[in-house]
């Protein structure tokens, strides 16, 4: 089965241009921006420029271009921002997928938190 992209969602509205950003780094393939509700001092959202609902489907169907061009762009911001588990304290990478993965925004995308202790990883009450 094939994903189906939805073209109004608020990331492929904010890549159209309709919608502000506050940019962190853009390159041929790929878009990072701060998150409009942070959860820690540094939150940040990569997304490629396609069209991808999640990250699985990223993988599956991206071109070596973008999963080259989106990978090397989240260490670049990793090590432009010094929070790197090597260059700082550390960080986490979380990227939703889906109902039970909680995703609200239906296009690919990778939250980069930082700048204080995160916590385990899930709340084991759900
Ligand atoms: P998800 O739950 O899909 O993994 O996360 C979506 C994220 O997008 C949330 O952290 C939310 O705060 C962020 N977000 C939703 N709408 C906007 C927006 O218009 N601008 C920005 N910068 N972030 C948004």
């Amino acid at each position: 089965m094939a994903y189906s992209y939805d073209e109004k969602n608020i990331f492929a509205m904010i890549l159209r241009g309709e919608i502000p950003n506050k940019t962190v780094i853009e390159t041929a393939h790929t878009l990072a921006f701060e998150d409009i509700q942070p959860q820690a001092p540094v939150h940040m959202l990569v997304i490629p420029k396609g069209a991808y609902v999640t990250y699985d489907d990223f993988a599956a169907r991206a071109s070596d271009a973008e999963i080259l061009d989106f990978t090397r762009t989240l260490a670049k911001i990793c090590e432009m921002t010094g929070v790197s588990a090597d260059a700082g304290d550390g960080c986490r990478f979380i990227s939703n997928a889906g109902t039970h993965g909680m995703q609200e925004v239906p296009h690919m995308h990778v939250h980069l938190l930082a700048g204080r202790p995160l916590g385990r990883l899930l709340d084991p009450a759900g």
